[in-house]
Formats: C-alpha cells, structure tokens, sequence
C-alpha cells in the first residue's frame, strides 16, 4: 500500500527550518494571492538568512489578538494589507510619523519598546523615482486618484518638495486628502476638477510626473485608460502607473507611445517590501530577486 504522506518537501525550504530560524510575514483577510512571501522568501534565500515570511490569513476581529501574539512568539514582524492597514493604527504602541500623516500601518516591528507600526509605501513610492537620473523636488506632478494608495504618494511627493495636483473621479475625496495634506504643513497640494477641462491639459503639460494610483487599468479590466487628454503629454513626463496587475498598463503603453519615460507599480511593490525588509533584518534586500520573485507570481 502506497503512502498519502507527501514526502517532497523534505529536501525543500521546510528543511531547512530550525531552533534558529525568524519568523515574519503579512496578516490580510483574504491574503492567498499575496506576492509578498515570494518576494521575500526569495531574497532571503539570496542573502542566505535564517528568516521564513508566511500568509497569515486574520479576520478583522481577530487582529487585536493577533498583533498582541507577535512578540510572545518572537515573530519579528509583519507586513499588513487589506483590510488591516488603518485598524492598526491604535493597535500597535508606537506609530512613525509617516504611518501617522497617511493614517495607515503598513509594517509592523516588534522591538524591545513594543510594537512599531510604520508605512512603507511612500518610500516604496519614492525610491525607484530617486533611482532614475531625474530630479523631481521643485516640479509639479499630477497625481489621479484620492484612495489609500494616493495618501502615501500625495505624503511622500510634498514631503520631497514636489508640487501635486490631484484629480480624482469624486471631487470631495480628492478635496479631503488636499486638506489633510495642507493640514500637515504641505502647502503645495492643489485639486483640479474633472469639468475644468483646460486646467486639466495645462497641469497634464507641465507635470514632470504623472501618476495613476486609481484602480482603472488593473486586471480583470485591464483594458480601462484612466480619463485624461494622453495628447497633452509632451514626451518629457515620466508616467508612473501604481496597478501592477497587468504590469504593463495601457496606461503606459499609450505614455510610451507618445515617447514618455515610465514606471511600474511592480517597482513600489518591491520597494515598499524592501524597506520593511530592513526594517526586520538591518539590511537592504537585493531589489532585483525581489522583483524576478513578483514577476514569476504575476505570471
Ligand atoms: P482605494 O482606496 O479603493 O482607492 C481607489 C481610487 O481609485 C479612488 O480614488 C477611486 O475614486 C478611484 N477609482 C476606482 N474606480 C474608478 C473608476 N472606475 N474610474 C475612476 N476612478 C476610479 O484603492 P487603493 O488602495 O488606493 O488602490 C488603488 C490602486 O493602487 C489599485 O490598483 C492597487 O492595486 C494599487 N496599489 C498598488 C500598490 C503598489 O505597491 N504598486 C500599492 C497600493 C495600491 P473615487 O474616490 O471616486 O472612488
């Protein structure tokens, strides 16, 4: 009689999990199509360190308990997704001033002062932008979009001294992150108005940036191009489109058409990953095997 025991992981990673190994990984409800444990997984197998990132799936009403086990399980850390992100807030002990300006945790520490919730993503945002050979600071950019993902971008961008004009689908959402922004010091920050059609193409032309944090693009309607005058786009923006679900939106294809640097949100997925990557080990991961690892998931 043949076995059921399944025998092919032992001579995989499982095998290699010890007394020595650290434990982090990412709560989400639902968390099964996560990317991040390959992306880390894989650059922890490049660096060659005793650390494993897992799935945890954890319903909402379950997260207190969850976050309050980290440390009696010695788990460094964990990265949160949907629909954690703004319930840690008052869950953890100690808030960075960035995942208090965007009003969500993206990352969580446990360290000797408690647990550390922290927001990665407009670092993630940023840091491929510093790697290209422009300089933004001092320029406008025009930023689509007035969800979670445009509060980091909107944050990091006034932060950094670029000037952003936000245009969302519902005027009020984008006028609501305008004044929270405003509120925090930035005054840079202006809204333009779907009807004010010449305002539209005048910001469209100036900004040395355009970025799509809008879901319009992202798989299964991977046809969507978000509503813009594209003709407006002069050649010299860089377009950055947050979606990396397709990872080359039409977005960015009708940006390269009309001769556009551009970016994709595989980049901020990485980078985001990366800097709570050195948060939980002190080092800066190899960006390259993490974005192979995240490419091979998309496939
Ligand atoms: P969210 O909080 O739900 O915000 C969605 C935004 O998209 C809102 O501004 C919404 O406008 C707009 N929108 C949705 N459907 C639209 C449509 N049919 N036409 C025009 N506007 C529409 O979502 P989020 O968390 O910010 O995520 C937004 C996108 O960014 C997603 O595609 C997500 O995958 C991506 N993202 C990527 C990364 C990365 O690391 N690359 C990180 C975070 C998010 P209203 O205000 O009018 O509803």
């Amino acid at each position: 009689m043949g076995s059921d025991i399944n025998t092919r992981g032992v001579n995989g990673p499982a095998s290699q999990i010890n007394g020595a190994t650290r434990l982090v990984g990412v709560f989400g409800f639902p968390v099964e199509h996560s990317l991040s444990p390959a992306m880390h997984n894989a650059a922890f197998a490049a660096l060659n360190l005793p650390f494993v990132y897992l799935p945890f799936r954890v319903p909402p009403e379950q997260l207190k308990s969850a976050l309050l086990g980290l440390s009696s399980l010695g788990i460094v850390g964990v990265n949160l997704t949907i629909p954690h992100k703004q319930a840690a807030l008052s869950l953890v002990d100690i808030v960075t001033d960035e995942a208090a300006e965007v009003g969500a945790v993206n990352t969580v520490h446990c360290t000797p002062e408690g647990l550390v919730g922290d927001n990665t993503d407009g670092l993630g945002f940023y840091t491929p932008l510093k790697e290209t050979n422009r300089e933004f600071a001092g320029t406008r950019a025009l930023v689509l979009g007035a969800g979670g993902a445009a509060r980091s971008v909107v944050f990091r961008l006034a932060r950094e001294g670029v000037a952003v004009a936000l245009l969302n689908r519902t005027l009020d959402h984008a006028a609501a992150l305008a004044m929270s922004v405003r509120s925090a010091g930035y005054e840079n920050v202006s809204v333009l108005d779907y009807a004010d059609t010449a305002g539209i193409r005048e910001a469209l032309h100036e900004a040395s940036l355009v970025v799509n944090t809008t879901r319009v693009g992202m798989f299964p309607e991977s046809d969507g191009v978000p509503e813009l005058p594209l003709e407006k786009l002069s050649g010299s923006q860089l377009v950055y489109d947050l979606v990396y679900n397709p990872v080359k939106t039409r977005l960015l294809e009708e940006a390269e058409k009309r001769g556009c640097e551009t970016m994709t949100g595989v980049k901020m997925l990485v980078y985001q990953g990366a800097a709570a990557f050195e948060r939980w080990t002190g080092m800066w991961p190899p960006t390259a095997v993490m974005e192979s690892a995240v490419l091979r998931g998309l496939e």
